[in-house]
C-alpha cells in the first residue's frame, strides 16, 4: 500500500498562540498504519508543560485578545475563511483519516466534507444570532439576558473520525466566541495538525486555537488544569464518567459524547430489500467503529430466518481489503488493541451461547493489517454481553422480538441511548416507534446524522448535544443584566 501525501508544515512541534513551537520534551507519537502496521510518521507528543503552554495562550487569547469580543458576524467570516482552507485540502484531510483509521477511502472522501460543512453552518448562524435578548421583568421593566463565551475550552477526541469529530466541537466553540485547546487521540493526532494549518492560513487570531497531541495521563492533566473552564468530550463511557468526576470538584462545563449500541428495530411491515440498503453499510460503518453503528437488528421472530439470511448474504458481498482501494467497503480495524477487543467479544458471544452465522475471523488473503471478517451472531438473547457492551467492531447481533411491546424494551434495554433506526411500511407508525425509543436521534427506514442537527446521547451516551443550533449554546454562559 502506498501512502499519498500527506504533508505536515511541523509535525515536531505544537501549534501554541498561533505559531509552532518547540516541545519541552523529545517525545514522539508514532502513527501506525492499521493495513501495514508499521509507523508512517510521528508527531510531537505534549508533556505537562506544553499544555501548560497551550492553556495559558488559550486564557490570554480569550482574558485579553480581541476573540471573544468580536461581533458575531466577524467571526462568522473567519470561521467561513476556515471552512474555505479545509475545502481546499479534502483529498488530503481524507487521506489522512484513512491512512491513520482504516476507513475505506470511498466513504472517507465524502464524510471529510463534513468538516467544512462544520465551520460554515456555524460562521452563518453566529452572524445573525442573538447574542443579546430583551425580556419584560415582573415589574414591566427590561432586563437584558446576553450570551457569552464559556471561556477556554479543552476538546477531547477519539481515534475513529478525528477530524470530523474535533470539528464539531471546534467550530461551535470558536463560533461562540471561546479560545480552545484541542487533545486528539494520540494514535490520531494528524488531523489536528492540519485543522491547524487551516486556521492559520484563516488568520485565526493567535491563540484562539491550540493542539496538544497526547495520552490519556496528559488528558488528565488538561481536564484537571485551572485554566480550563469547559470539557468538551468525545470518547467512550467510562473515560467520560471519569471526566465528570473530575469536573466536578470545579464545577467545570462539560458536554460529552459517549458509547452506543443502536437497535434498528424492524417492524413486520418492513421491505428488506430497501431496510438492508442501509443496515448492511450502517451495522458496520468504518469496520464498526463509529459510535451510532446499528449493532442490534431487531427482527420480528415470525421473519427472523428470512431477514437473517437476506442480511448475512448481503454482508457477504461487503469487499474487504486495502482501504486505498477505490472498491473497498470495508478496511481493517484501526488498531491493535482494537483487534484484541473484538475477538474477545466474538469468543465471549460464542461461549455465551450465541450463533455465529458469519464471520469471525481473520479474511483470507490478509497475512497482516488488522483486518477482520464483518461478523453476524444470530441466536442473541438480550441479556448476553455482545448484545449489551459497545464492541466498536464489524459483530452484529440479531435478536428476535415476539410484541412490538418487547422489541422497545429490547431497543432500550442498554445503558446506552445514541441512535437507533425504525424500518417500517408506514413512516408515521415509524415515528410512533421512534418516540418509544431512548436515544438521543432516531431515523425511520435508514441512518441519517445531519450535523445541523443535534446529535447525542441518552442515559451513558452522552450530556448535552452537538450539531445545530443545540451544539452552539453549550459554549455559551447566560448573563442577566437588571437596570434598576
Ligand atoms: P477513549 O475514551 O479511550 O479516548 C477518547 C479520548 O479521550 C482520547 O483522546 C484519549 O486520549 C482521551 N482520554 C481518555 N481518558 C482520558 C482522561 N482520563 N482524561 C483526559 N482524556 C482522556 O475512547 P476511544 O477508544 O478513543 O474512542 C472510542 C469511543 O468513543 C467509543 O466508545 C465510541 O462510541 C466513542 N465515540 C462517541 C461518539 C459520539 O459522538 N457519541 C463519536 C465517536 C466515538
Amino acid at each position: 500500500m502506498n501512502h499519498p501525501v500527506i504533508s505536515l508544515q511541523s509535525p515536531h512541534t505544537f501549534f501554541i498562540g498561533g505559531t509552532w513551537s518547540k516541545p519541552h520534551t523529545e517525545r514522539k507519537l508514532s502513527v501506525v498504519s492499521p493495513v501495514t502496521e508499521e509507523e508512517f510518521m510521528t508527531v510531537a507528543e505534549a508533556g505537562e508543560r506544553d499544555v501548560d503552554d497551550a492553556v495559558a495562550a488559550a486564557r490570554t487569547a480569550f482574558d485579553s485578545g480581541e476573540w471573544p469580543r468580536l461581533g458575531g458576524a466577524e467571526r462568522g467570516r473567519v470561521l467561513l475563511k476556515i471552512g474555505a482552507a479545509l475545502q481546499a485540502r479534502l483529498p488530503e484531510l481524507a487521506n489522512a483519516w484513512t491512512a491513520q483509521v482504516g476507513a475505506p477511502i470511498s466513504l472517507t472522501k465524502y464524510a471529510v466534507g463534513q468538516a467544512p460543512m462544520l465551520f460554515n453552518y456555524y460562521g452563518d448562524l453566529i452572524s445573525s444570532y442573538r447574542l443579546i435578548d430583551e425580556r419584560t421583568r415582573d415589574d414591566g421593566r427590561m432586563a437584558r439576558i446576553v450570551r457569552e463565551p464559556v471561556g477556554v475550552v479543552a476538546a477531547i477526541t477519539p481515534w475513529n473520525a478525528p477530524l470530523v469529530l474535533l470539528c464539531y466541537k471546534v467550530a461551535a466553540a470558536l463560533a461562540a466566541g471561546c479560545t480552545v485547546v484541542a487533545k486528539p487521540s494520540p494514535e490520531t493526532p494528524i488531523d489536528a495538525y492540519l485543522l491547524a494549518e487551516c486556521m492559520q492560513a484563516a488568520g485565526l487570531p493567535p491563540g484562539v486555537f491550540n493542539v496538544v497531541p497526547a495520552g490519556r495521563e496528559v488528558g488528565d492533566y488538561l481536564i484537571r488544569h485551572p485554566g480550563v473552564d469547559k470539557i468538551s468530550f468525545t470518547g467512550s463511557t467510562a473515560a467520560g464518567k471519569h471526566i465528570a468526576g473530575v469536573a466536578a470538584q470545579r464545577l467545570t462545563r462539560t458536554s460529552f459524547e459517549l458509547g452506543g449500541k443502536s437497535a434498528a428495530v424492524v417492524l413486520p411491515s418492513a421491505n428488506v430489500e430497501q431496510m438492508l440498503q442501509s443496515v448492511v453499510p450502517y451495522s458496520m460503518p468504518i469496520t464498526g467503529q463509529v459510535c451510532f453503528s446499528l449493532t442490534r437488528i431487531l427482527v420480528p421472530r415470525s421473519r427472523e430466518q428470512e431477514i437473517l439470511d437476506a442480511y448475512t448474504s448481503a454482508v457477504k458481498q461487503v469487499r474487504v481489503g486495502d482501504p486505498f482501494d477505490a472498491a473497498t467497503q470495508m478496511g481493517p480495524l484501526a488498531m491493535d488493541r482494537q483487534l484484541q477487543r473484538v475477538r474477545g467479544y466474538i469468543e465471549t458471544g460464542k461461549r455465551e451461547g450465541a450463533r455465529l452465522v458469519l464471520g469471525g475471523g481473520r479474511p483470507q488473503g490478509f497475512s497482516r493489517g488488522y483486518f477482520i471478517e464483518p461478523t453476524v451472531f444470530a441466536g442473541v438473547d438480550s441479556r448476553m454481553t455482545i448484545a449489551q457492551e459497545e464492541i466498536f467492531g464489524p459483530v452484529v447481533s440479531v435478536i428476535a422480538y415476539d410484541t412490538l411491546d418487547e422489541a422497545v424494551d429490547i431497543a432500550n434495554g442498554t445503558r446506552y441511548g445514541l441512535h437507533g433506526a425504525v424500518y417500517t411500511s408506514d413512516p408515521e407508525e415509524g415515528f410512533a416507534v421512534a418516540r418509544r425509543i431512548r436515544s438521543g436521534s432516531v431515523t425511520v427506514n435508514g441512518l441519517i446524522v445531519d450535523p445541523k442537527m443535534p446529535f447525542g446521547g441518552f442515559k451513558e451516551s452522552g450530556l448535552g448535544r452537538e450539531g445545530g443550533i443545540e451544539g452552539l449554546d453549550p459554549y455559551f454562559e447566560l448573563k442577566t443584566v437588571y437596570f434598576a
